[in-house]
């Protein structure tokens, strides 16, 4: 019998030293594991101050859809290259406010997206004429009354075709846009006509105004100067930013304007990009690309016959650290963003 209770002792004493160094294990690696990450944020508290945080928690109904899909969580092996310029400081969110949403709609070869934050509305371009319905049902779908700000990035037809019609729906606060006249667009013309007719305040933004959008920080980059031989280098490009997060919408800007916003020293750094003139190979240089180092690249691409998007294009995209996803494929791309992380949804 007291044979029987030794060997039950000594076996559980070997229980005891296994749990104990079982635990000794537990709390060093833990250690080691937090010693990395403070050192890692330390380094660069922007990039990782986002994929630290878990998705969707300010947004559980956003969660429940099922063809939501959960952001990256873990950073990307191949960092990508330094921004040539210095990052501005993330913002304050106020609390109870968001999140922002921003859809990115599918209107084919053109660009047009809708912006969504605090009971306040913004259309960053609407598509050609064509796609005027796919805007302005989003609008009614959304309950969006009134537009309070509208930023026409230049008056081709591709992007300002749709916005005569968002008359149709809702009220329009202030219209930003580069020129006041384009003769060659008659669609650009009515859409000024419908601004004066409905008294919305028209405005030609110098580069490095910005402006409040219910508590995101919009500012113009560009143009930092009129081009007059190429109108897609007059685009306004928008920085917007929530929180943490940033947004950069280029119009179709050119590798002439890039390089004019990049020596003009301007932050362009965004989480989410609006890739210029839809994939265009003469847009997104490499040196904008990696300055810009986005995570997510939206490309508003339809059928068209300029070989849009440019291979070369997306490789820089993705040589930069990105995503890539076109409207052509994805359909209507929407990021919601809390002002700590975001969350992706595509709908066809
Ligand atoms: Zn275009």
């Amino acid at each position: 019998m007291s044979g029987t209770k030794k060997k039950k002792t000594g076996f559980l004493y070997a229980k005891e030293v296994v749990v104990w160094v079982l635990l000794v294990a537990f709390f060093s690696g833990l250690i080691i594991f937090n010693k990395d990450r403070i050192f890692k944020k330390d380094k660069d508290t922007e990039k990782t101050s986002e994929a630290e945080t878990e998705p969707g928690i300010f947004d559980e109904d956003w969660l429940n859809q099922s063809d939501s899909e959960p952001e990256e969580t873990e950073p990307s092996e191949t960092e990508p290259a330094e921004p040539t310029v210095e990052h501005t400081q993330a913002l304050a969110v106020a609390e109870g406010s968001g999140p922002l949403r921003v859809y990115f709609l599918d209107v084919g070869e053109g660009d047009a997206a809708i912006l969504t934050l605090n009971g306040q509305a913004m259309v960053i371009d609407g598509g050609d004429a064509e796609h005027a319905g796919v805007l302005v049902n989003w609008l009614a779908n959304l309950g969006i009354g009134r537009v309070d700000y509208m930023i026409s990035t230049h008056p081709h037809k591709d992007h300002v075709g749709g916005l005569p019609s968002v008359y149709s729906q809702a009220a329009v606060g202030r219209l930003y846009t580069p020129v006041t006249e384009y003769a060659e667009n008659a669609e650009f013309s009515r859409l000024m006509t419908l601004a004066h007719e409905n008294g919305t305040e028209v405005r030609v933004p110098q580069a490095g105004e910005t402006f409040d959008f219910a508590g995101a920080e919009v500012r113009f980059l560009g143009p930092t100067r009129f081009d007059p031989d190429e109108m897609n280098n007059n685009s306004l490009v928008v920085r917007v930013r929530f929180g943490d997060n940033s947004f950069l919408f280029t119009g179709d800007a050119e590798v002439n304007e890039e390089a004019d916003i990049l020596s003009a020293g301007y932050d362009v750094h965004a989480e989410i990009l609006k890739v210029s003139h839809h994939g265009s190979e003469y847009a997104t240089s490499v040196a904008f690309a990696n300055a810009v180092g986005a995570k997510e690249c939206i490309i508003s691409v339809g059928a068209n016959e300029y070989g849009h998007p440019s291979a070369n294009v997306l490789q820089r995209l993705i040589d930069a650290g990105g995503m890539v996803y076109e409207t052509m494929v994805s359909g209507t791309v929407t990021v919601t963003a809390s002002g700590t992380g975001y969350t992706m949804n595509f709908e066809r």
